[in-house]
């Protein structure tokens, strides 16, 4: 459902994809892990064409991603189509980035209602669903800044959820969190595996998670996978050295 195909990613002279391959399959939860820098928030920014790509080819739900303009750049095929697009893909970021100014119920309902011309009272009716699955129902009028970080993430959640994606990104969701508050998150992650098959990417420093959740787990360093398995593989005999050496630093 996802294809990167030669993609090439550079930032000035600093290249992160000299010619990056992979693929998730339909229903594959798939995790990242890997070092700092390597590349891990680009990649699911430009599946989320919040970042642009400077060669290759990118094609999700069958669909391309980005075309060759006719100056050599590569643009987003059309905004009609970046919708459409963007309806495949939910994200839930590492800094929350909940708008502020609006209800907790605002954040969830605001997406659906403006992109997908849902009726407020749709809307609505999905964004309490989508509070109690997270279990904040009883938030539904507060303000992200009266939230704690585990909430703010559960909403977070929700909100990408809202638009109901066919594909969820994950990025170091639980990173800017207490210790304590991580496991409230991840398990509203682990009862949504379990009670409908999704696609999922997932970027993680969570080992255990990234075990205990994924079908396949990639070890990423310096824009390339150099290794990739089942968990048990990957977590119990890594065969490249630098992802050894990675796992190690996690003992
Ligand atoms: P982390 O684990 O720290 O989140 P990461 O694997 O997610 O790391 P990226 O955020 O994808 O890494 O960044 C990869 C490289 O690209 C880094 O060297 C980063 O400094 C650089 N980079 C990312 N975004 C930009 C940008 N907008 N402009 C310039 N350089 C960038
Ligand atoms: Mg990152």
């Amino acid at each position: 459902i996802i294809e990167f195909k030669n993609v090439k990613k550079r930032f000035g002279d600093t290249t992160i994809f000299s010619d990056f391959n992979f693929t998730v399959e339909e229903n594959e939860i798939v995790s990242i892990i890997g070092p700092s820098g390597s590349g891990k928030s680009t990649l699911l920014r430009i599946l989320m064409t919040l970042e642009g790509i400077d060669g290759g080819y990118i094609n999700v739900a069958g669909e391309s991603l980005w075309h060759m303009h006719w100056q050599g750049q590569y643009v987003p095929a059309n905004s009609k189509h970046l919708h459409k697009m963007r309806n495949h893909l939910g994200m839930v970021f590492q800094h929350f980035n909940l708008f502020p100014h609006m209800s907790v119920k605002r954040n969830i309902t605001e997406a659906p209602m403006r992109v997908k011309g849902v009726s407020r009272e749709d809307a609505e009716k999905s964004a309490e669903k989508l509070l109690n699955l997270v279990g904040l129902a009883d938030k539904a009028n507060s303000y992200p800044n009266d939230l704690s970080g585990g909430q703010k993430q559960r909403v977070g959640i929700a909100r990408a959820l809202a638009m109901k994606p066919s594909i969820l990104l994950l990025d170091e969701i639980t990173s800017a969190l207490d210790p304590e508050l991580v496991d409230e998150v991840l398990d509203v992650i682990r009862n949504l595996v379990k009670e409908d098959s999704f696609t999922m990417l997932l970027v993680t420093h969570e080992m255990y998670f990234a075990r205990e959740i994924s079908d396949r787990v990639c070890f990423f360093d310096k824009g390339a996978i150099v290794e990739e398995g089942k968990p048990e593989e990957i977590f119990i005999s890594p065969k490249h050295d630098r992802t050894k050496a990675f796992l190690n630093a996690y003992l």
